[in-house]
């Protein structure tokens, strides 16, 4: 056996190989859900009664939040029962929607930023797009005459719903490479030293992950797992750093199959 080879299988006994039990996220994925999956529901039109005027608005993309519903959850107007149920508000005339199976109305923003807001939507996103573009929030509000404490709670929804977008959209991601690095950074008036652990595609520039946290294994151990859930299945980029440690006990709990070689190989291990 080549010494070079003989050296890395040593290595790798030495480091005590990870297993996703070793991530607290895939523990906690691994817990077996009550009840099993529902049935899928039949397109309302063929369940309601063909009388009656057809549907004026457009409710593709909206969805019953009614958990209880049969159709909670379905964004196809093909098969959900919503239909328009008039406008609400006072500074700008807001969609309601009404679920023709439970009866539940629900506004156009529920689940949005703007929701149960009062300020027109128009002047909320020219504040939050001063902010984009690096204002600070006390100067948003000498500038835009609304209070620190109201700008700081758009700026809070907005960016929790940019993370459902970004959830929504990085799916089956085909990435060939990627650097894994973390960022010493300090919040302003906080003392503690806080790290940004990136993940970067250096050919495109998109960074599917990007969390702030401590410098331990398990928040290694997010990265890598929330990483995962965006790639396509069975993508395995080639993956560099700075060398951290915390990265091989990540990676080796969440990707690949580890087997022993040849008659110095302890019992397989399956990595996965
Ligand atoms: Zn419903």
């Amino acid at each position: 056996m080549a010494l070079h080879v003989y050296v890395f299988l040593l290595v790798v006994c030495l480091l005590s190989l990870a297993s996703p039990d070793d991530c607290p996220a895939c523990r906690l994925a691994s817990t077996p859900s009550s009840g099993g999956e529902p049935a899928p529901a039949r397109p309302w039109r063929e369940v309601k009664s063909r009388r009656g005027a057809p549907k004026r608005v457009n409710t593709e993309g909206f969805a019953c939040p009614n958990q209880k519903c049969l159709y909670f959850g379905i964004t196809d107007d093909q098969i959900h029962p919503l239909v328009g149920d008039g406008k609400h508000g006072p500074a700008e005339r807001i969609q309601t929607f009404r679920c023709q199976a439970c009866r539940t109305t629900f506004s156009a923003r529920r689940h949005t930023p703007l929701y149960r807001l009062k300020t027109p939507s128009h002047q909320i996103a020219m504040v939050l797009s001063a902010l984009a573009e690096g204002l600070d929030a006390s100067a948003a509000e000498r500038v835009f005459g609304y209070r620190q404490a109201t700008i700081t709670t758009w700026l809070i929804r907005a960016g929790e719903h940019a993370q459902t977008l970004h959830e929504h959209c990085f799916r089956n991601l085909q990435l060939p490479h990627l650097q894994l690095d973390e960022l010493r950074t300090r919040l302003r008036n906080a003392k503690q030293v806080l790290w940004l652990w990136l993940a970067i595609d250096p050919l495109t520039k998109i960074l599917p992950v990007l969390q702030l946290g401590p410098r331990t294994q398990n928040a290694a151990h997010r990265v890598i797992h929330s990483l995962l859930q965006f790639l396509a299945p069975g993508c395995l980029p080639v993956f560099t750093s700075d060398g951290l440690n915390v990265y091989f006990y990540a990676l080796t709990a969440h990707f690949g199959h580890w087997r022993g070689v040849g008659v110095m190989g302890p019992k397989p291990f399956d990595g996965r």
